[in-house]
């Protein structure tokens, strides 16, 4: 298949004509990759059972692993899903937004789109070119993030074009993610929410809405997950680079000794203000320290690239568990396969 890539801007005659297309390409059963706030998505009709699995078959994701139904308009989610009270206090706060919310289905949605559960995942991104896509489209629009599966998530149309040219119909080139990890996801509760899958919007800030937010053993461990994940997609390994990345648990000054102690080649991935310690190693930079917005911008960028660096190991520090650094911690775990060594002698 030929995949055609256009750069867009959200406003403008020409960017018009651009959403009638990609948006007659969605209605029609195609696929058409577009960025989003956090990472770009694949995109398919929500509603066509076969549009769905051409996802899945693109991206190689197992089937059991639930996709994400995208809506220009909180309430554009009632066409599928059945949506409560709570659900539009979460949507007047956060919506449109990094957070995604899991709503009993209504019978209209395949069960291909959901992986045979009786709940749909619903989000309203803020990405303008997003919403334009999915306003023109006006359809409810399946997107999983636009990557192979196992492989870092895509912030920019050159990820996603490395991951899908060929297999989509069309890839809007919307420029650099700005959060640069996937969304928020819970479920609601008779008293609150869990936490599923931890995103830029933090578990305090959904407190402000729901009584009780409880964080998923998962989103910590994946091994957790129990019998019966509540977030299938979280028992994978994932984001993760095709080098082996092993974490380092240790305070600044052990994670430079440690990597100094390595007799062979290695990689490193480091906070901004340790890029020096490293400066006879190949590394990459993480972000700074205290800075978890722009270690999440960041990450999978860096997750891709550390592939060029040639090396058999790349080791990078453990991130805090505290709320804001959870989402970095939940994604890089799982891109190390949970190896993590100690750091301290
Ligand atoms: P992705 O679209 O690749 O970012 O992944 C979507 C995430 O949402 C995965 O972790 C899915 O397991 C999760 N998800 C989607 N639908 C549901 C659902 N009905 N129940 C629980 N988790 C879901
Ligand atoms: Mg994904």
């Amino acid at each position: 298949m030929k995949t055609e890539i256009v750069t867009v801007a959200p406003a403008g005659d020409a960017d018009k004509v651009i959403f009638q297309r990609a948006g007659e390409i969605l209605r029609a059963g195609g696929l058409v990759v577009f960025p989003t706030e956090t990472v770009y998505g694949l995109g398919a009709n929500a509603l066509d059972p076969a549009a769905a699995e051409k996802i899945f078959a693109a991206k190689g994701r197992p089937g059991d692993n639930p996709l994400i139904v995208h809506v220009a308009d909180p309430k554009d989610a009632e066409a599928f899903a059945v949506a409560t009270p709570v659900y539009y206090q979460l949507a007047e706060r956060f919506m449109p937004g990094p957070l995604t919310v899991i709503l009993d289905k209504k019978p209209v949605v395949p069960s291909t789109v959901t992986g045979g559960l009786d709940t749909v995942a619903v989000r309203c991104p803020a990405h303008p070119v997003a919403r334009a896509l999915i306003r023109t489209a006006g359809i409810p629009v399946a997107a999983p993030s636009a990557n192979l599966s196992g492989s870092p998530s895509p912030t920019s149309a050159a990820h996603a074009a490395a991951d899908l040219c060929g297999r989509v119909d069309m890839i809007l080139d919307g420029g650099e993610c700005a959060i640069g990890v996937e969304s928020t996801v819970i479920r609601l509760t008779e008293d609150g929410c869990v936490l599923l899958r931890p995103g830029e919007i933090l578990p305090r800030e959904l407190a402000s809405v729901v009584k009780h937010v409880h964080v998923s053993p998962a989103v910590l461990d994946p091994g957790a997950a129990g019998e019966h994940p509540a977030s299938p997609g979280m028992k994978y390994r994932h984001y993760a680079p095709r080098t082996k990345l092993v974490l380092v648990d240790a305070t600044s000054d052990e994670f430079a000794a440690f990597v100094k102690g390595q007799q062979g080649a290695c990689g490193v991935l480091a906070y901004t203000e340790d890029l020096d310690r490293f400066a006879d190693r190949q590394v990459m930079d993480l972000g700074a320290r205290e800075d978890p917005a722009a270690q999440m911008h960041n990450l999978f960028r860096v997750l891709r690239e550390a592939d060029h660096m040639q090396v058999p190991v790349i080791y990078a520090p453990l991130p805090p568990k505290t709320d804001e650094y959870l989402a970095l911690y939940n994604r890089i775990i799982r891109a190390a396969g949970c190896e993590v060594l100690k750091g301290r002698s």
